[in-house]
């Protein structure tokens, strides 16, 4: 246990120290369970959404983009089963006082807890299980009955008067929703027959009482979401085939495959029809990185049945009509991101028993592909040559251009933040042959390379 925590907090201080995440509104004293994006991290977590934007709807002919609002008619929210029901079980610790997610604490001791269970279903386990549960905080194990906290964020969106709690608009909860919304508008002009998909990145929002695991859990995060509709017939299927597709995704992605599972749900809310996570090795175990779920055609028909309007979808070659089934895969750009930098954290024993620290991101998702120094900072020769070089590759690819330091000090330093190549430009480029010192991030190992190559022998590399 001590070494996995080691680990998460060596991530979380390396992500700090070379600008990937950082705590929210630090010169406040920080804002709980939101976190930014630093110069890297927007990087790691573009070409993230560009990696599943790719996989998802570029490779797809089957599944078109959209990019619905944050607000939505607040009814939405009523017909998604949110406002009734999207809720936390909570409890409080008698003791110190600390608000505690009852679900997670039976989690922890094996307890299997679900958060669609009704308030009476909690309590019922938490009372059998309360004398192996003590509160993380104090140690306790005095605890109040546990209560469900709705997660929806509410603003004054639109409404003018001091009561607007009565009458919220919500940020959104979800990014599907929008999706269910715009189905129709989707159906009538995209030129899409049943089966097909709509995809969606965007932000939502959850308060979440207990954030836990660093960016694991954010009240703040985005998610990328993608909603394929089906015969009812063939709902599952597909599904079977949208799972082999998520898998494969990750492993495509880079992800080391021990490093992730499959989990299955054993309670299912009643519309759905079979829902696995995609489980990845955090630092603090496996935990669910995406959800793939078949979830029946409840999501049409509640937003049917509360906007009045038809959700069908007419198959003009069979004259059948229904309401689609729809599968699901949803996954958080924050989660993903842990995953990536929980698979890339390297530590290395060097010849001289130094430590490399080295962040072997996946060629495609590194922040920075490569990185340009001339030899010394002080020979104007030498800085001329790689700023022109730098100025070339930069049109192709995140490049750096770093003449801070000795050599050394700078690989250490792209070695953190996972550029994949580091080019040195040294007398021998001046005077002798027009070669440059190409450095490898993962073997260390170096080799000339001459200028008018260096293009395509970075594309071949970086490919
Ligand atoms: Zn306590």
């Amino acid at each position: 246990m001590k070494k996995e925590q080691d680990k998460m907090e060596k991530i979380i201080s390396l992500a700090k120290r070379r600008g990937f995440v950082f705590p929210s509104s630090e010169i406040y004293g920080g804002y709980s369970a939101i976190y930014d994006y630093g110069s890297y991290g927007v990087e790691l977590a573009n070409n993230i959404k560009v990696a599943w934007w790719k996989a998802t709807v570029q490779l797809r002919e089957d599944i078109v983009g959209l990019d619905s609002a944050i607000f939505m008619h607040p009814k939405t929210w009523e017909a998604s089963g949110h406002v009734g029901g999207f809720s936390d079980p909570l409890a409080e610790c008698k003791n110190c006082n600390s608000r505690l997610r009852v679900d997670h604490l039976l989690e922890d001791i094996g307890v299997l807890a679900d958060e669609k269970m009704s308030e009476e279903e909690i309590n019922k386990l938490f009372d059998e299980n309360k004398n192996k549960i003590k509160c993380p905080k104090c140690g306790k194990q005095e605890f109040s009955e546990a209560k469900k906290f709705n997660l929806l964020v509410k603003s004054n969106l639109g409404n003018f008067t001091s009561d607007w709690e009565k009458d919220p608009a919500y940020l959104r909860g979800e990014t599907c929703q929008g999706i269910y919304l715009n189905y129709k508008n989707v159906v009538d002009t995209a030129r899409v027959k049943i089966p097909f998909g709509i995809a969606q990145i965007g932000k939502a929002f959850r308060n979440e009482i207990t954030a836990r695991q660093f960016i694991f859990r954010t009240r703040e995060f985005e998610q990328m979401e993608m909603q394929y509709f089906t015969h009812p017939d063939k709902e599952m299927e597909e599904y079977e085939k949208l799972r082999q597709a998520r898998w494969q995704y990750y492993l495509d992605l880079g992800i080391k495959e021990e490093n992730l599972k499959w989990h299955k749900h054993e309670n299912l809310v009643f519309y759905a029809k079979e829902a696995y996570d995609i489980e990845y090795n955090y630092p603090f175990g496996f935990k669910e990185l995406e959800g793939v779920h078949a979830r029946g055609n409840y999501d049409l028909s509640q937003h049917a049945k509360f906007s009045g309007q038809k959700l069908e979808y007419s198959d003009t070659a069979t004259n059948e009509k229904y309401v689609p089934h729809i599968i699901e895969s949803s996954v958080g750009v924050g989660r993903t991101m842990l995953a990536v930098l929980t698979d890339a954290y390297t530590e290395e024993k060097l010849e001289d028993d130094d430590i490399r620290i080295v962040m072997k991101f996946p060629k495609k998702l590194a922040p920075v592909k490569v990185a340009v120094f001339p030899l010394m900072k002080n020979k104007e020769n030498l800085v001329v040559k790689a700023k022109e070089i730098y100025n070339d590759l930069k049109q192709e690819y995140m490049c750096e251009f770093d003449d801070n330091g000795n050599v050394g000090k700078r690989y250490r330093r792209q070695d953190e933040i996972g550029t994949p190549y580091c080019i040195t430009v040294d007398f021998d480029t001046i005077e002798k042959d027009n070669t440059v010192t190409v450095r490898d991030r993962d073997t260390m190992e170096q080799e000339r390379v001459k200028i008018e190559e260096l293009k395509n022998y970075l594309e071949d590399k970086l490919k």
